[in-house]
């Protein structure tokens, strides 16, 4: 039987953000920051609210560390925030040697919270999948499969399968989500995986998506490359 042995990589903030654009998946704005000062001087910039989290090769899942603050108003609650994460992490038994900084980064306010992913399989080739996403996605397991190349009515039928879609289609009154444009943006991923072949597997989760109109925005993406 063949066996691969394959070495791996998860990209950083600033590499997978930087993968994502050349392809136009559309993210938040996002700035990297190595201290406190110059965290300050972006929010500053940037303006309000704000989200910052921490970057760390030994932290993967943020929130798990109290490594994500959002709803950010004002300069107070930033500086408050930068504190409160470099210590959230040493509880968590980060030192600060393992800190690289944090990300400062625009708020985004949206309907719903949802993920794509990928995979690439020896057997199947490229898995795609789409669900429900945010902090919850592990209690409801809502996720829906596909195997590239995938039709658009293929991604539809994929999300029509998902027990939370009527979420996303105006239930109960409620306003329609950008549906189109997380269509788009799944396309988009399955190409670029497809074309760039070091892509081992993919995690947006969340993509925001906003009302009809108004569009989708991925704000915490990981990716595993393959090691040359
Ligand atoms: P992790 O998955 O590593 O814990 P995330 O970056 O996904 O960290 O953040 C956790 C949660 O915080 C998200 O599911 C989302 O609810 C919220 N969140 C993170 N970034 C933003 C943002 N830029 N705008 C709005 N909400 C955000
Ligand atoms: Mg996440």
């Amino acid at each position: 039987m063949d066996t691969e042995i394959v070495q791996q990589r998860l990209l950083n903030e600033v590499e997978s953000r930087e993968l994502l654009k050349q392809y136009g998946i559309e993210q938040n704005e996002c700035e990297f920051a190595n201290n406190k000062s110059e965290t300050l001087e972006i929010a500053q910039r940037m303006g309000f609210p704000l989200v910052l989290k921490v970057v760390s090769d030994k932290i993967v899942h943020k929130s798990d560390f109290g490594g994500v603050k959002v709803g950010l108003q004002n300069i107070e609650e930033v500086s408050e925030a930068y504190d409160q994460i470099m210590e959230n992490s040493n509880k968590h038994d980060v030192s600060a040697e393992d800190i690289d900084g944090v990300t400062v980064q625009e708020m985004v306010t949206g309907l719903e919270e949802l993920l794509i992913g990928a995979k690439r399989d020896l057997i199947f080739g490229t898995i795609i999948v789409v669900g429900l996403g945010g902090v919850w996605v592990e209690l409801m397991k809502d996720v829906a499969l596909g195997i590239a190349p995938l039709s658009e009515s293929d991604i539809i039928r994929m999300l029509n399968k998902l027990k939370g879609y009527p979420l996303l289609d105006g239930y109960r009154g409620s306003e329609k989500a950008d549906i189109p444009a997380f269509i788009a943006m799944i396309q988009k991923i399955e190409s670029m995986v497809v074309k760039e072949k070091d892509i081992l597997e993919l995690d947006l989760n969340p993509v925001i998506i906003k009302k009809r109109g108004s569009g989708c925005a991925t704000v915490d993406a990981r990716i595993v490359m393959r090691e040359q």
